[in-house]
């Protein structure tokens, strides 16, 4: 088992689910190949079936229109690279925002050095993009369009239904894909009712295990597979079908659903953090509330975020300073948004977890007020 720590990071990742737990282990029992044709693949392939019903119908979909992925990334690799090809008789532009998770950026950014254009939206001073500046961007050579739902550091939930509508209604056969990774779940609504054409899903966000992800892929829409082979997933996503992982997902999602007070809680508990932190530290300043319960960014102006982060670390207290996969790298979010320099360098990000209580919470503040006291600030 593992040590317990004071644990306020659940945008990097969620503890898994018992639920998950008990289903990964339950599949891992039943190992057979779903394209065998034999009982043992044919209880896989049963299996199979009914998880990507309860995967589907969290996200509002038919589950013929859910493909499972390895991971939020490999989904939207494949809705950048084969949603671009697809429209490449329209023309090679790509329209993004400039605080898009790396899965999105870094792609863009290869298809950059294949000829691509990309635009991407800066934010304002609220991590905030705008319809109609998404409007203003598109232009008669655009291919797809690609925008976050929730991001994942300052829990902005972009408008991104309103966006959809701006796109389809300036030209119906641009691409729209969302990486909704930080949203399923987390929003009220079900992910399909933003209109997109494509949508990612992770798994490890919602407490099943790393390494299983989903892409929602709007009947129709004729992307080519990333990856071929043996022509699982109807000939889109070959590979053998991670059976254990999917149930795991899949139990995960039901015992998020069952739990329908979940989206409060998460709130009560930032919203009691928030106001302690106010109340104990003055020089606390907040970056962003976060539109969704479990995700907020502050910053403690002068300090260093990684070494706040490392010294909390060592007294059990778990934050980040902006996403996971940064490793101490300063926030393309924060700075997209062109928060002064003192701001930028004390940013930290907070996500919560509806378990989490008031006595981590107190745990927390009482860690970072000690942090304040004892570091070095360029201000005084
Ligand atoms: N997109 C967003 C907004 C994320 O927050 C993350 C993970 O942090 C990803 C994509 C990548 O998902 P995965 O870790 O499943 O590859």
């Amino acid at each position: 088992m593992q040590q317990h720590l004071t644990y306020f990071d659940y945008a990097a990742t969620t503890p898994v689910r018992p639920e998950a737990a008990a289903a990964l282990a339950d599949a891992l029992g039943q190992f057979g190949n779903p394209s065998s044709r034999y009982e043992y693949g044919r209880q896989a392939a049963q299996r199979l079936k009914e998880d990507r019903e309860t995967v589907a119908r969290a996200l509002g979909c038919p589950p013929a229109e859910l493909f499972f992925t390895s991971c939020g990334t490999e989904s939207d690799n494949w809705a950048l690279r084969r949603g671009a090809e697809l429209n490449r008789r329209r023309g090679r532009h790509i329209v993004t925002t400039a605080i898009e998770h790396a899965a999105v950026l870094e792609t863009c950014r290869d298809l950059e050095g294949q000829g691509y254009e990309v635009t991407y939206l800066k934010p304002d001073r609220a991590g905030q993009v705008s319809v109609e500046q998404l409007a203003a961007a598109l232009r008669p050579d655009t291919a797809l369009v690609s925008m976050m739902l929730v991001n994942n550091e300052t829990g902005a939930v972009l408008p991104v239904a309103d966006c959809v509508k701006a796109v389809k209604a300036y030209e119906p056969a641009i691409l729209f894909h969302c990486d909704a990774v930080q949203g399923f779940l987390k929003t009220p609504a079900p992910l399909t009712s933003l209109g997109a054409d494509l949508i990612s899903v992770s798994g490890h966000k919602i407490g099943a295990p790393k390494g299983i992800g989903a892409l929602y892929i709007k009947k129709g829409v004729r992307l080519r597979p990333l990856l071929t082979g043996g022509g699982q997933e109807e000939g889109l996503r070959s590979g053998t079908e991670a059976t254990a992982q999917i149930a795991a997902f899949a139990a995960a999602v039901q015992a998020v659903c069952a739990d329908e007070a979940r989206l409060e809680r998460t709130a009560a508990i930032k919203e009691y953090t928030l106001e302690r932190l106010k109340q104990t530290l003055p020089k606390l300043k907040i970056i962003s509330q976060g539109d969704v319960p479990h995700i907020c960014a502050i910053t403690l102006p002068g300090y260093k975020s990684e070494v706040v982060v490392r010294v909390l670390g060592d007294r059990g207290v778990c934050i980040s300073s902006g996403s996971a996969c940064h490793k101490g790298k300063p926030s393309h979010v924060f700075a997209a948004m062109n928060l002064p320099k003192p701001w930028l360098d004390g940013a930290l990000r907070l996500s919560f977890s509806p378990d989490s209580t008031q006595e981590e919470a107190d745990t927390l503040v009482q860690a970072l007020k000690d942090a304040a006291a004892t570091l070095f600030t360029t201000l005084s």
